[in-house]
Parts: structure tokens; C-alpha cells; sequence
């Protein structure tokens, strides 16, 4: 039995940390942000290499501060792909915004940046790429589109903690990013958590107040805000975790690299890694048109996988738009039936990994298409 995502592994690998933590914040009280959570983002900027970092309740907040904060509102336009957890789009709407979308690459799944200046109109306000599964967009291109037809880039790094473009860490590149801190992150609280990260300090002020109900000092509002305040015992658990994240993201790779060697030659295509980026894998996406059968077959084996996404957010019934239909985004819609999630954390082991390969070895149509491509 291998399960998909194994939480418990971990908080007994670094248990003690994680009581004592807990343990400082029921001391002190500060149930809400507080002191461990102003240190986490102390801690967290320095890790990213950014000024600040603000935290919120989750990465579906982030990024509505986000936008917010980049003044994006009613009759607007964000870009962004339609091959993405549906919260990325859902933030777009909240501010009364629209978004548009552009297709995806079929290498890398990731919004397909040659397509992206004629997607631009007047009413085009900001783009939002989405690091998606832990692989950087290309983000060089986008971001020189960006500066000359002044729109403001706010990246979704909710998948993508540790993922490097050309060296430059995501959430680094856009005015503004957001990550996720949701228990299946690549840094994951226990329960909900997000934040904004951004060098400008105007943005922070905003996020800061609309965060905490929009206020400097309580009870008098200066804005109209939230309830989006990160939990003490979230930022309290996050500071162990992040010391640790570099040795997780570190144990992803080296996994991702094991199940390339041993799903070669079965007919399953396994992630790529373009060649400017270092993939940061919350995500181990293999793509075969035989998806339905291949999740079916594993689940019988013992073997839990998931599909990161089925359907793209254009067809989804929630989120349906006048502007886009069946056919409109070909590649996102062909990509959302063929992909099939690993499991892939760290505390996966060598003989877990050979038993989800070897599930899929065994997989007869599998095997028989691979041999007679393979000619053997
Ligand atoms: C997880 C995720 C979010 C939202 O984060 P939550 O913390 O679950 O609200 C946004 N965008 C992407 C791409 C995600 O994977």
C-alpha cells in the first residue's frame, strides 16, 4: 500500500521541534499572527531572498490581497492558464476581474509564453503565471512583455516553493507572489496557510491592513478588509519546517530522477525538466492516453495516485465563461486527460517508489505498447 500523501512520516521525523513549537504558542497565547508567525516571515523572506513576506489564512487569500493590493478590480483583465487549481481563477473573480486565458506547452504543462502578447487587450491589467507542479514558467519573456505593456506580473507560487528559473527562485520575479502553505505543499502548515512575498512596501502596507479587517489600529477600519490573519501555530510550525525544506525539495528530485529510470521504456511520459529550470516536484505528473485505466489499475494495486487537473478551469461547470468552450484551449484540454500524479514527498521510500513503478510495469497495455514501439 503506497498512499499518495504521507503526513504522519514526517511529524514523527521532526517531532519533538514541532511539539515544542507548539508548546510556545499555547505558553504566550498569540494564538493569531503573533510572534511566531512575524518571525516565520522574517524567516521566509530570507529564504526566498525577497524583502518582505506577509502571511494570510491560505494561498487562495494571497493571492486575492494580491490583486487587491496591485489595484486589479471590476472590468479588468488577468491573464493566466487554464491548467491550474481552480483558486488561482476563483481570486481573479473575486475582485471582479476577468481572466483570460492563455494555452499551455505540451512539454512542461506551463502557460505557453510565445502565446501570450496577442491574448493582451486594452482592458489587460496583470498576468499570473502559475509555477504549476513545481516547474518554473518562462519567465524571461513574460516578464519583458509585462514591463513594456505596463501590466503588473503577480506569480502563483503556491506549488512552487524551491523552484528555480535560470537560477532565480520563484516568487522572486513578479511584483508580487503568492504561496501556499496548504498540508500538501512542498512547505505545508497543519491546516490552512499562504502569503504575499514582494520588494515593494506599498503593496505590504495594503496587504498588511486588508489581511487584519483593514485596520492600523483596532476597531478604527481605514479600508474594507478581511479576515485573512495567519494562526500562531501555523507560523510556529512553519519556522521548523523550513528548516528543513531544502533537504525535502532535495529528497523530491532525487525521487522524480529514481522513477525516471525506472519508467523508461513502459510508454508513461515522465515530467521533463526545460532546460532553464530546476523543478521543485510537489507534483510528479506522468502523462500516458491510457490515464483512466493506468489510476484505476494502481488504485486496485494498492498504489494511490491523483489527477492534478481532469478538467481545465475554462470547462469546468463553476467557472464556465461565454468566452471560452470546448476546443478553445486544445492542449490544456488534451494534457487535463492524460496526466496521472506519483506520489512523490520526501519521506517516500526506495522500496514505495519500486512498488508504484513496478504497478505500472505490470500494467499489460502498458507493456505491450512499449514493446512494439521499442520494436522488442
Ligand atoms: C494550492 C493552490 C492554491 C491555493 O492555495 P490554498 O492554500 O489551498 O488556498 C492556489 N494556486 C495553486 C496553483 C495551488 O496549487
Amino acid at each position: 500500500m503506497v498512499p499518495f500523501l504521507d503526513l504522519d512520516t514526517q511529524y514523527r521525523s521532526i517531532k519533538d521541534e514541532i511539539d515544542a513549537a507548539v508548546a510556545r504558542v499555547l505558553d504566550t497565547s498569540q494564538f493569531i499572527l503573533g510572534r511566531e508567525v512575524a518571525a516565520f516571515e522574517d524567516e521566509f523572506s530570507a529564504w526566498c531572498g525577497v524583502e518582505h513576506t506577509v502571511c494570510v489564512n491560505s494561498g487562495t487569500s494571497a493571492l486575492h490581497l494580491a490583486l487587491l493590493a496591485a489595484g486589479v478590480g471590476p472590468g479588468d483583465e488577468v491573464i493566466t492558464t487554464p491548467f491550474t487549481f481552480v483558486a488561482t481563477v476563483a481570486a481573479i473573480h473575486y475582485v471582479g476581474a476577468r481572466p483570460a486565458y492563455v494555452d499551455i506547452e505540451p512539454r512542461a504543462f506551463q502557460m505557453d509564453v510565445t502565446r501570450l502578447e496577442r491574448a493582451i487587450t486594452p482592458a489587460t491589467k496583470a498576468i499570473m503565471p502559475v509555477h504549476l507542479f513545481g516547474h518554473p514558467v518562462d519567465m524571461d519573456p513574460l516578464l519583458e512583455i509585462a514591463a513594456r505593456r505596463n501590466l503588473v506580473v503577480i506569480e502563483d507560487a503556491a506549488q512552487a516553493h524551491g523552484a528555480l528559473y535560470k537560477g532565480r527562485k520563484a516568487g522572486t520575479m513578479g511584483e508580487l507572489a503568492c504561496f501556499s502553505f496548504y498540508p500538501g505543499k512542498n512547505l505545508g502548515a497543519y491546516g490552512e496557510g499562504g502569503c504575499v512575498v514582494t520588494n515593494n512596501a506599498e503593496y505590504v502596507r495594503t496587504i498588511r491592513l486588508l489581511r487584519d479587517w483593514g485596520c492600523e489600529q483596532r476597531y478604527y477600519h481605514k479600508l474594507r478588509g478581511f479576515n485573512y490573519r495567519m494562526e500562531g501555530f501555523q507560523g510556529a510550525i512553519l519556522r521548523v519546517k523550513l528548516r528543513h525544506l531544502d533537504r525535502w525539495i532535495e529528497t523530491r528530485r532525487s525521487h522524480a530522477e529514481a522513477y525516471r529510470q525506472l519508467l523508461r521504456d513502459t510508454g508513461v511520459t515522465t515530467p521533463v525538466e526545460l532546460p532553464f529550470a530546476r523543478h521543485a516536484y510537489n507534483v510528479f505528473a506522468v502523462r500516458t492516453p491510457q490515464r483512466d485505466a493506468v489510476h484505476a489499475t494502481l488504485g486496485e494495486a494498492g498504489v494511490q495516485t491523483s489527477i492534478h487537473y481532469p478538467i481545465p478551469i475554462h470547462l469546468q461547470e463553476a467557472w464556465r465563461d461565454e468566452r471560452y468552450g470546448e476546443g478553445d484551449l486544445p492542449v490544456a484540454e488534451q494534457v487535463s486527460r492524460e496526466v496521472l500524479s506519483l506520489p512523490i514527498y520526501p519521506e517516500l521510500s526506495p522500496k514505495q517508489i519500486g512498488e508504484v513503478a513496478g504497478a505500472i510495469r505490470r500494467w499489460p497495455a502498458l507493456a505491450t505498447s512499449a514493446r512494439s514501439r521499442t520494436g522488442n
